[in-house]
């Protein structure tokens, strides 16, 4: 299959409109993990990028390209605010699959926001810290790309439960491929214990997804899985994934 229904030129990625989309994602969805990643290279070279925040899906799919041999760039978004615990996971995946994970920082350090702002922003206006942290970074360093790959599935939260393997990211302007969307906790669980796949150690401790520690707590709810990410707050999403209302009043 060709990706030629979305572009006019090898160089222009031009807006898919819903049919495209639905003919897409009838097509991808036949596909396996190994064809899908295999063709996401082929359609997009080195202009498709997989964003990982570490967690256990991210692992499934780093542990899939290395072995594979697909030598797609794997970037994250470095807040400055994760868990020393998964710095340490960072550092250990880049050593075991011998590669350089890309490293997304925010436009102000943590003492700029500070400034600019208030101190520890995220307790008292998360959206806009997760704006600044990572929306905004994810907006410059996509600029230039024309594709990425995350490590969602619909399994993982109310939020997540419609997502497709392809969409339009409009936010960013590029193709967005969830090629885990169809993935439940037990498949990526059972991946991981079958290929030793390394994964950080918080998940051993009660946290079944992982954020700035700020802002994550131990999971609250065995039926969402991302129960703890801002767990007092009536807040599911940083943003990158599905817009937040609240980003104009900067
Ligand atoms: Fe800020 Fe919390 Fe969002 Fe991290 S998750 S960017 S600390 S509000």
């Amino acid at each position: 299959m060709s990706l030629r229904i979305i572009r006019d030129q090898k160089t222009s990625l031009q807006i898919p409109d819903r049919e495209t989309l639905e003919l897409l994602n009838h097509q991808l969805e036949k596909k396996n993990l190994d064809e899908f990643l295999q063709w996401s290279f082929d359609e997009f070279g080195d202009k498709i990028v997989l964003g990982t925040a570490f967690g256990v899906s991210g692992m499934v799919l780093i542990h899939k390209i290395a072995t594979l041999g697909i030598p797609i760039t794997v970037f994250t978004l470095d807040t400055g605010l994760l868990f020393e615990k998964t710095y340490d996971l960072w550092k250990k995946l880049e050593s075991d699959y011998a590669i350089d994970v890309e490293t997304v920082s925010p436009i102000l350090t943590l003492d700029g926001q500070a400034h600019l702002y208030q101190p520890q922003l995220w307790n008292n206006d998360p959206d806009k810290c997760c704006y600044l942290r990572k929306v905004l970074s994810l907006k410059k360093y996509l600029m230039n790309k024309e594709a990425w790959l995350t490590g969602l599935r619909r399994s993982q939260s109310e939020t997540r439960k419609n997502i497709s393997i392809a969409e339009w990211d409009n936010e960013n302007k590029v193709m967005k491929f969830n090629p885990l969307a169809q993935w439940t906790s037990e498949r990526v669980w059972d991946y991981i214990h079958e290929n030793s796949v390394n994964y950080n150690p918080l998940h051993d401790e009660g946290y079944s997804s992982i954020g700035c520690f700020p802002c994550t707590t131990k999971s609250i709810s065995d039926k969402d899985e991302r129960s703890g990410r801002w767990g007092n707050l009536d807040k599911t999403e940083c943003g990158i994934h599905f817009p937040l209302s609240q980003k104009n009043d900067l």
